[in-house]
């Protein structure tokens, strides 16, 4: 069975001291240890994160390179984020993709070199509005897939959550009700059988982004193919404490 999964992307919507409030919040709440979690905050704060969050909660990057050292101003490495212990890092989000136009290639390019210094990644993926009204969702996110699968072996599958998140969701309060997601996550999931087999299909973690927040998680948790979620607006709200719960 897969372990449920909770991150909380922050995007840049903290501050030092907002952070802080929110860290103190997490580490006095009461939350599910059957349940991954996993906080990506602003580079800048991955070290004070790191070392004020309760060890049972994870800190994330929010990008990474793909290469280790050179001329590459702006961007960190895969070893600098292990140089502060960092485990994990997001790739591809849909920010990534359409306001810094970084591309298939370019995200998988950057999702290798983490996964060649044994980072996790929460990679993600998801169809634009109109990609889905043209019924193309199907489409994208294969080829969202396919670009990481022609770089990547099957084992390193196994360091991959896959957060599917639709752009037309993403801090827009359009959640996609839980029948659409769980078609989308389906279809994530026979990809992940038809190219890397049974095995893998039935461990790698799928995720939901996309205006999750304390209302609507229940619902979707109890999806089949939903096996977590990964939180945006909610996650520098009170509210992410029940989201992290939204499993049990
Ligand atoms: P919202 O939860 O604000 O819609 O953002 C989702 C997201 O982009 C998480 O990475």
């Amino acid at each position: 069975v897969r372990q449920f999964f909770v991150g909380g992307n922050t995007k840049m919507q903290v501050t030092f001291n907002s952070l802080n409030d929110i860290i103190e919040n997490l580490n006095k709440a009461d939350l599910d240890d059957k349940t991954e979690k996993v906080l990506a905050v602003p580079s800048i704060y991955l070290s004070e994160a790191k070392n004020r969050l309760n060890p049972s909660i994870a800190v994330s990057a929010q990008n990474v390179y793909g290469k280790n050292t050179g001329a590459f101003t702006g961007e960190i490495a895969p070893t600098q984020l292990k140089d502060f212990d960092i485990k994990w890092t997001l790739t591809g989000h849909s920010e990534r993709r359409h306001i810094f136009k970084e591309n298939d290639d370019d995200v998988a390019m950057r999702t290798k070199g983490a996964l060649n210094e044994q980072l996790n990644v929460i990679f993600c993926i998801g169809e634009k509005l109109e990609e889905r009204e043209s019924g193309k969702t199907k489409e994208v996110v294969q080829h969202q897939l396919n670009s990481l699968n022609k770089d990547i072996s099957k084992e390193e599958w196994s360091k991959i959550v896959i957060a599917y998140e639709p752009v037309w969701a993403i801090g827009t309060g359009k959640v996609a009700t839980p029948e659409i997601a769980q078609e989308a996550h389906k279809d994530i999931r026979q990809w992940l059988t038809t190219n890397l087999g049974q095995d893998a299909a039935d461990s790698v973690r799928v995720i939901y982004g996309g205006s999750v927040s304390h209302t609507n998680c229940g619902d979707l948790a109890k999806q089949p193919d939903i096996d977590g979620f990964l939180v945006g607006g909610a996650s520098v709200k009170p509210e992410f404490v029940h989201i992290i719960n939204a499993n049990q």
